[in-house]
């Protein structure tokens, strides 16, 4: 049976160390704060909220909301934006997608200041991530798979790496992170063919393509370690991109969906705040 790559434990570990690394902040007068823009009352983004919040308080980071409402005109999303990036006491910023409109959602993405971005919305961060020029931030799930296989020790340099979907979100960034720690990365996405044999000729399989159990059986091979991104409302619950029964019958190692990636990504959000607070207080 494969191993089970919680996440609850690598996020603890790095909440433990982000806890000291806050604490000196506070030392110095500087307290780690994040906003969070929420348009409009969601449930999937109020949920998404009150877990960012709770990492947040749990490593010492401030976290609160601004919200407008669900019809919010372009002019008051992008002022309320703009005064985020205007305030020194704010350090990261997050906001929570999809908002209802989605030009309202590219224009304020746009605007956001790369050095509190910490969720790498913004075209100067995805930037900073595919050139290597260590500014900005990678999207928080990115980062989370990569703060994943650090805890258990899975080193991805000079191994095959097959990330399934190639969205701006999860896929694309963490190749290129992948890439950044010498893995050697096929990106696929739906019009992948036979993905089921690459992802088997893999040492690490990525799922985030959101479709639920999309990499079965056909999908694993002996030795490997899949780390499933996807978080997919079924009529079950919530499920992964991976069939977990399956993977665990043949890999050696497994994250699981929920209580994988998803609780480490919150973590990275702190971890993000934590250090653009750092960042900013040496300018
Ligand atoms: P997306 O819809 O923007 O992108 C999906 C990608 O998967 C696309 O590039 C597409 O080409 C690819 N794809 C779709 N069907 C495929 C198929 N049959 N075969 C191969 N590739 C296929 O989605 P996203 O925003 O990148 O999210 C992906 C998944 O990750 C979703 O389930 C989402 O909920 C989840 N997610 C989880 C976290 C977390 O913290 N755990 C954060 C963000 C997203």
């Amino acid at each position: 049976m494969a191993q089970i790559l919680s996440g609850a434990p690598a996020a603890e570990a790095l909440t433990a160390g982000l806890t000291v690394r806050s604490r000196e902040l506070r030392e110095r007068g500087i307290t780690p704060t994040l906003v969070i823009l929420r348009v409009g009352a969601q449930e999937e983004s109020r949920s998404y909220e009150r877990a960012a919040k709770k990492a947040c308080t749990a490593a010492g980071v401030e976290a609160f909301t601004i919200e407008l409402p669900e019809n919010a005109h372009m002019d008051a999303v992008l002022h309320a934006v703009r005064s985020i990036n205007a305030e020194p006491g704010v350090h990261g910023a997050l906001l929570l997608r999809p908002m209802p409109f989605k030009k309202t959602e590219r224009a304020a993405c746009a605007l956001m200041a790369a050095a509190k971005d910490v969720d790498g919305v913004s075209p100067a961060s995805l930037a900073g991530v595919f050139t290597g020029s260590g500014g900005g931030f990678a999207p928080c799930t990115a980062r989370a798979v990569l703060e994943l296989l650090d805890y258990y020790g899975i080193d991805p340099a000079g191994k095959r790496v097959a990330v399934v979907g190639r969205s701006l979100v999860v896929g694309r960034p963490l190749a290129m992170l992948l890439m950044a720690r010498d893995a050697t990365v096929t990106l696929c996405h739906s019009r992948t063919r036979d993905l089921p044999g690459v992802c088997r000729g893999a040492d690490i399989v990525v799922a985030a393509a959101g479709h639920a159990g999309l990499l079965g059986a056909d999908c694993f091979a002996p030795g490997q370690t899949v780390i499933d991104v996807g978080t997919n409302a079924t009529p079950e619950g919530l499920r992964g991109d991976v069939d977990f029964a399956a993977a665990q019958g043949v890999a050696s190692a497994v994250s699981p969906v929920p209580g994988g990636v998803g609780r480490v990504t919150n973590a990275v959000l702190a971890l993000h705040t934590i250090e653009a607070a750092e960042r900013l207080s040496k300018n």
